[in-house]
């Protein structure tokens, strides 16, 4: 049986039609979400025109439309459960942070409007209402609005008043929220219910026009000329925005946005344009700190002092705490220091009063020394008296002769000269010895501060021993840091102890003087052959007012021993080896540079 040609090319064509009918009825639908922020109703009356346009011209795919609320949209993008979404333009900003959506067209109120100034707000006062006439005399008062998420209802006027100084969020004004339809917010300002009410920009026109308000019954405050054909009080921001999901692959972004440009208009004059720059909407949130910039409420300073104050009231306790310990430490810390102080000067002033002491003490034994030997001092003194007075009767008695030969009287005069130079050099080296004097250190001969002491003794004092010195060969050159005339004071008390010992044994032996190294110091030993000394009463011989004499001080060995410690040395007695007698040994500090004089207060 023959198959007639033109059946088989129907068959074809249906099979074709069919396939291609079952092909778009299988086709995934494109699944939009639209922000029903005036209730499901108003969205699906507002939405539904569009939607069947836009199924028109993708092809027959069906759209699926489908209504949330703010929370409910981000939602259902989380769950990729939608490919496009159509919201206000605060909530786009929202959704573009948190869930990458992305705009491609945006909604404009008619073709010759620039989409980045449709969205604006309103605020509107009965018009008798004439202590109201600019946004700052809403301070204190009351503003309906519809809800505190809406973005021309409520958050552009919120930022403009913000400005201004005033800020609804603290009560300036107090804002009563409506909720919507936005009539509701007219009710309220018609009722009195509140001084002034935020509407959308374009809405009082059309309510105007609808005959549902009188014109001029409501007077909007301070109205901004500018881009937008209705009375605003705001800046206008970009209008309602068409975006793509995240997976919504971009074939079909570009096909709905084609469709989207192609649409003429609807019944309220609005149509999509191409997409705006939402960055004025980011600084308007970031200014508000909402939405996507609700997380720098977390750094101001009240949210911090919720979550933190135990931690700040820890921290200022602690401060108290360390400061007041910090005080305390500081007083303890000024009164130690001043009781050091008291106790410093108080040391001070005694330290000068031993000075003094000691130096009453050097001067009174230093006269002691001198009246013990100025018995002898006449005679010292007599020899050069008596020589000079012989000269000079020498001379009357040659003159009354004459026989006064000028040589013979050169040499008269000569001789009485250098007696009377003795006698001078006697006197001046008694009062240089007894005057108070500032103690000196300067470098010195030992050997002939010796000679020195031992001429002095023997001048002094008649019928004295002589004294014999020696010297080892390393103390040859050396030289002594010291005070001169305080070394021969100690020499002079050990010469007069030595012959008072030797007198009381009736020896006129010489006392013997040496000389030696002891390390870095020279070492003065002056020993006699006197009675001696018991052990016991050697290691007291340097207390101060230790004396077996009748007439004794008990001073001078005790003065000895301050003046060799004084020049930094020791002195110390010890049975005279080979005995008999006493050797008393004391050691001075030998320069080791410059031989320079330094003098200090004593
Ligand atoms: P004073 O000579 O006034 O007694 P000193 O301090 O000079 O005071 O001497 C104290 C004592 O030390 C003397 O009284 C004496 O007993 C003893 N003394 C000092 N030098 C000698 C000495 N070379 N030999 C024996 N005894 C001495």
């Amino acid at each position: 049986m023959r198959f007639p040609f033109r059946a088989l090319v129907a068959l074809i064509m249906l099979g074709f039609f069919t396939l291609a009918a079952w092909g778009a009825a299988v086709a995934p639908p494109v699944r939009i979400g639209v922000l029903a922020w005036q209730g499901l109703e108003e969205a699906e009356i507002r939405w539904s025109s569009l939607m069947n346009q836009l199924e028109e011209r993708l092809a027959g795919r069906r759209i699926e439309l489908r209504h949330f609320d703010l929370a409910g949209m981000a939602a259902a993008l989380r769950a990729g459960e939608l490919d496009f979404v159509v919201t206000n333009p605060g909530h786009y900003v929202f959704l573009e942070a948190e869930n990458g959506v992305s705009r491609i067209a945006t909604l404009v109120a008619d073709a010759s409007t620039d989409p980045a100034h449709v969205v604006g707000s309103a605020v509107v006062v009965l018009d008798e209402r004439r202590d109201i006439t600019a946004l700052a005399d809403l301070k204190g008062r009351t503003l309906a609005a519809v809800s505190a998420d809406a973005f021309g209802g409520y958050q552009v006027m919120w930022a403009e008043l913000r400005r201004l100084g005033l800020d609804p969020e603290r009560g300036q004004p107090r804002p009563v929220l409506t909720g919507f339809p936005m009539s509701k917010v007219v009710e309220a300002v018609l009722n009195g219910d509140a001084d002034a009410g935020v509407l959308r920009a374009c809405l009082l026109e059309r309510l105007e026009q609808e005959g549902a308000l009188r014109p001029g019954q409501l007077r909007v405050l301070s109205p901004r000329a500018g881009m937008s054909p209705c009375r605003v009080s705001s800046r206008l921001y970009p209008g309602w925005a068409f975006a793509a999901a995240q997976p919504t692959s971009p074939a079909l972004s570009r096909d709905v946005l084609v469709a989207l440009l192609s649409l003429s208009p609807d019944a309220a004059g609005q149509s999509w344009s191409v997409p705006a720059d939402y960055h004025p909407v980011h600084e308007l949130l970031q200014e508000l700190q909402i939405g996507p910039y609700a997380f720098l409420r977390e750094t101001a300073w009240p949210s911090l002092w919720e979550r933190y104050w135990p931690w700040v009231c820890g921290l200022v306790v602690m401060l108290l705490a360390w400061g007041a310990y910090t005080l305390h430490v500081e007083h303890l810390v000024q009164r130690r220091t001043r009781e050091l102080t008291q106790a410093m000067e108080a040391r001070q002033r005694l330290e000068a009063q031993v000075h003094e002491g000691q130096q009453q003490m050097d001067h009174l034994s230093r006269l002691s020394i001198l009246g013990e030997l100025s018995g002898t001092l006449a005679h010292e003194l007599n020899q050069p008296l008596a020589a000079i007075g012989n000269y000079a009767r020498s001379l009357l008695r040659r003159q009354d002769s004459g026989r006064l030969e000028p040589t013979a009287l050169r040499q008269a005069a000569e001789e009485i000269a250098s007696e009377s130079e003795r006698a001078a050099g006697v006197l001046g080296g008694i009062r240089a010895f007894a005057r108070k004097r500032d103690r000196v250190r300067e470098a010195h001969d030992p050997a002939a501060l010796v000679r020195e002491a031992s001429r002095l003794f023997a001048g002094m004092l008649q019928g004295v021993p002589g004294v014999m010195f020696r010297q080892g060969d390393e103390v040859a050159g050396l030289q002594v840091w010291v005070d001169p005339l305080q070394v021969q004071q100690v020499l002079l008390n050990l010469f007069k102890n030595a012959w008072d010992a030797q007198q009381a044994v009736g020896c006129d032996l010489p006392i013997e003087v040496s000389l030696s190294r002891d390390g870095e110091r020279c070492s003065v030993a002056v020993r006699d052959y006197g009675p001696g000394l018991p052990p016991e009463l050697q290691a007291r011989l340097f207390e101060a007012f230790f004396t077996t004499k009748p007439e004794g001080l008990g001073l001078g060995l005790s003065i000895c021993k301050t003046i060799i410690e004084a020049h930094g040395g020791g002195i110390a007695a010890a049975a005279a080896d080979p005995g008999p007698g006493l050797a008393i040994r004391f050691t001075l500090p030998l320069v080791d540079g410059a031989a320079s004089v330094s003098r200090e207060s004593s």
